[in-house]
């Protein structure tokens, strides 16, 4: 069994912000057994976003990332988030399934990737089920979790950065159709996963820096923000999402020459995060 992610841990003081990459694992499980294109499949994967926000640790702030795809089980979906219809058998646990699982196929475990049709051509057993969220959802969010508490015991407050990309256009099947996409999407749903100024700063930042950036619009943050937020508290997560066109091709995931400048942006803006969190601290 492989690991199911893997924390980069920060050097020097520490500050208290923490990175995660949830969505760039490529390690592919044997007992995936999908029946789509594996290389449509890594389409899937925010690839390279962990590389991207590896130097963070020399700031003194630890990256978690995933290493199993989201395609075979996705951290950024709550674990009630299950289409049951999908499961050989009577899951006897509760579920919430949202309307992006209802719709999109798009839950906890995915029933359909984008367009191109179903994931599985048979129903998952309970025990393929069960298995995923234990072996990688779950100890995903543990390692989250503990990341976030011992940064805010330490410090009294923590900033929770949430980073993802996203396809340089939407599609029929994305919140907002095929368009094109701006450069950075920053998600505090709507304001509650984190103080107005943590927004602020990065909004203004990358837009001072030439950068089209939207706010929640459309993607507002999922799981990963909601769950372990609580701002009136000291805990801030905001999810960003980098537009793909910056730093690769989409078609072959190969990085383009773009990734050097975005490198030395998120540099500085990872940098003006870190300050950022330490005036709060305690
Ligand atoms: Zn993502």
């Amino acid at each position: 069994m492989n690991p199911a992610f893997r924390i980069i841990p920060p050097e020097g003081i520490p500050v208290p912000v923490v990175f995660d990459s949830p969505h760039s694992g490529s390690i592919y499980p044997e007992d995936f057994d999908h029946i789509l294109d594996p290389m449509l499949l890594r389409q899937a994967e925010d690839a390279h976003i962990e590389e991207l926000f590896a130097p963070v640790t020399s700031l003194g702030a630890p990256l978690l990332h995933a290493l199993f795809p989201r395609s075979y089980i996705d951290p950024n979906r709550s674990d009630l988030d299950l289409d049951v219809t999908m499961i050989d058998g009577d899951w006897d646990g509760p579920v919430q399934p949202s309307s992006k699982t209802l719709n999109r196929g798009a839950g906890l475990i995915w029933r359909r990737m984008r367009g191109e049709g179903e994931m599985y051509d048979r129903p998952l057993t309970i025990f393929e089920v069960r298995h995923r969220i234990e072996t990688c959802w779950r100890p995903y969010h543990e390692a989250l979790a503990s990341l976030i508490d011992a940064a805010h015991a330490r410090h009294g407050v923590c900033y929770h950065i949430d980073c993802h990309s996203m396809p340089a256009m939407g599609d029929a099947n994305s919140e907002d159709g095929p368009v094109a996409r701006p450069d950075f999407i920053i998600g505090d749903r709507d304001g509650t996963t984190c103080e107005p100024a943590l927004t602020t700063l990065i909004a203004d930042h990358l837009r001072g820096e030439g950068y089209d950036v939207a706010i929640n619009d459309p993607y507002k943050g999922v799981e990963l923000v909601r769950r372990y937020a609580d701002p009136s508290a000291g805990r801030h997560s905001v999810q960003l999402e980098i537009n793909r066109k910056l730093f690769m091709d989409e078609a072959t995931l190969a990085k383009t020459p773009g990734i050097l400048d975005l490198e030395h942006v998120l540099s500085r803006l990872n940098h003006a995060i870190v300050t950022h969190a330490k005036a709060a601290a305690r």
